[in-house]
């Protein structure tokens, strides 16, 4: 979350592997106002979210902060609207166009009786519980289920994924930390808050104001990417994923967006309309954060902010995000960062022989090693082509789940399904780093995700099969 830290290991969990990524095009630290918009564009699929429920018809005048949506299924999460205006469906495809646009207080919806109870409804209807996730698989967290603790990122380790913690605590630590007496008050066990060791005020400071609160624990992370994935941390900290799946309790992880969400739900009560998005990345002249109401068009957000040369934008960071195409069009309900990186149309000749000046490796292999510490400045650029495995082992060293993806990318070649799962790929965390390292520029989180998505459905489906017969 810090500007100045000292690299750390964790005097209570036991952290591994991980790695400091230094790109250039990191966002400045002040939020900037947007213009105000002409129209929004809704996008009613978010990376965990799908609202499929339209509660308002073409040409329906709406008001600031009504439904206009809810995701049927998911607990029916309401998608809701940033202004008042006028509804237009069918305009673009998969979003909910608002045109006629003014600002005003917002409608506070307010529900009757709950199954789940009055506050967390209140974060349900105030647009608040998208800020949650299942520790464990990143889900959207079941109300009706209790949760054993929760675990705060105060940092944002992959780049551009989403706005900076200590940006977003600049002025606003006690709304922080009434946000984290609410999120304890929700759960039964603690709250821990991940701080990365720092000598910054901040810093300094949030860990002065934690101590002695009851069930509210700081604790130690190393700035090396992802020590700040809520997977590794709940496992790290023996907080076990449930099992058999279905049943039992739940481990949350948060991020400092989501316990000040908590904060305006619960303390002011009042709807998130808007998302403070981080916008970096090779492409943007002036990487920034900006305070944007949801559906804000990306366009015109982007507009005299980027290269005008090609680029790709990247709804989330470099090693988690998705391209952003014509299924997203404005700013949605779990939008956090755009990432804008170059987009190179020319073939770089002979680049297998070029010393690689402006470039960064896990391996240092390159004759950058040889400048002082600079940032790379990252393109979309494959930079040479697919090559076997070397077996140089980076993608063992830096797994934080333990795992040896170069072993599973072989078996996964003789789709070894049985091997891979003795292999315990299911501890993979998704995060990526094994990909972004491999000199041989392997897709190895796809291969894991892929290879465990079928053991899911082959494996571990027939077993099921086979002794439900027995039992029969
Ligand atoms: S194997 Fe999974 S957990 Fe390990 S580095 Fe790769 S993506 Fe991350
Ligand atoms: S990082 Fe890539 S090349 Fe190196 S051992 Fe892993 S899979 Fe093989």
């Amino acid at each position: 979350m810090l500007e100045q830290y000292e690299e750390t290991t964790c005097p209570t969990m036991k952290l591994r592997g991980g790695y400091n990524i230094r790109l250039a095009g990191r966002p400045a630290g002040q939020i900037c106002a947007l213009t105000e918009p002409d129209v929004l564009l809704l996008p009613q699929r978010t990376r965990r979210l799908r609202f499929n429920k339209l509660l308002v018809k073409n040409g329906q005048s709406v008001r600031c902060g009504q439904a206009l949506a809810v995701a049927s299924g998911q607990f029916d999460l309401p998608l809701l609207s940033p202004m008042s205006g006028v509804v237009r469906l069918r305009v673009h495809r998969g979003h909910i166009q608002l045109d006629s646009l003014s600002a005003g207080p917002p409608q506070v919806p307010v529900s009757g009786d709950s199954p789940y109870g009055g506050q967390r409804q209140s974060l349900i209807d105030l647009g608040a519980w998208p800020y949650l996730f299942d520790a464990f698989d990143d889900s959207v967290p079941d109300p009706a289920r209790p949760a054993t603790a929760a675990i705060v990122a105060t940092t944002r380790l992959e780049p551009f994924a989403g706005p900076r913690g200590d940006v977003l605590l600049n002025g606003s630590l006690d709304a922080f930390l009434r946000g984290l007496e609410s999120l304890a008050s929700l759960v039964e066990g603690s709250v821990y808050v991940a701080i990365p060791r720092t000598r910054s005020q901040l810093g300094m400071q949030l860990r002065e104001q934690l101590v002695g609160r009851a069930r509210i624990e700081a604790i130690d992370i190393p700035l090396r990417y992802p020590m700040d994935h809520f997977n590794v941390l709940a496992r790290a900290l023996g907080l076990g994923p449930r099992r058999g799946g279905g049943k039992g309790s739940t481990v949350w992880g948060v991020r400092t967006e989501g316990v000040l969400a908590i904060d305006q739900a619960l303390h002011a009560h009042q709807p998130l309309l808007d998302r403070v998005v981080a916008v970096g990345g090779s492409a943007v002249r002036e990487p920034i954060h900006v305070r944007s109401p949801l559906g804000y068009p990306i366009e015109t957000l982007l507009a005299g902010r980027v290269s005008s040369e090609p680029r790709r934008v990247i709804d989330g960071g470099i090693l988690n995000g998705e391209t952003v195409g014509e299924q997203q069009l404005g700013v949605g309900a779990e939008s956090g960062g755009l990432t804008v990186l170059l987009e190179p149309t020319r073939r770089e000749l002979w680049g297998f022989v070029r010393t690689g000046l402006d470039r960064i490796s896990y391996s240092n292999c390159f004759l950058s090693l040889l400048r002082p510490r600079y940032v790379e400045r990252l393109t979309t650029a494959l930079r040479g082509e697919h090559r076997p495995c070397i077996g140089c082992g980076f993608c063992e060293e830096l797994c934080p789940a333990g795992i040896m993806p170069h072993l599973i990318h072989k078996l996964a070649y003789q789709d070894a399904l049985e091997e891979i799962d003795r292999c315990a790929a299911h501890k993979c965390v998704g995060c990526g780093l094994c990909s972004y390292v491999c000199p041989a520029k392997l897709d190895l989180r796809r291969e894991i995700l892929d290879a465990n998505e079928a053991i899911r459905r082959d494996l571990h489906a027939t077993a099921a099969t086979e002794t439900e017969e027995v039992v029969g």
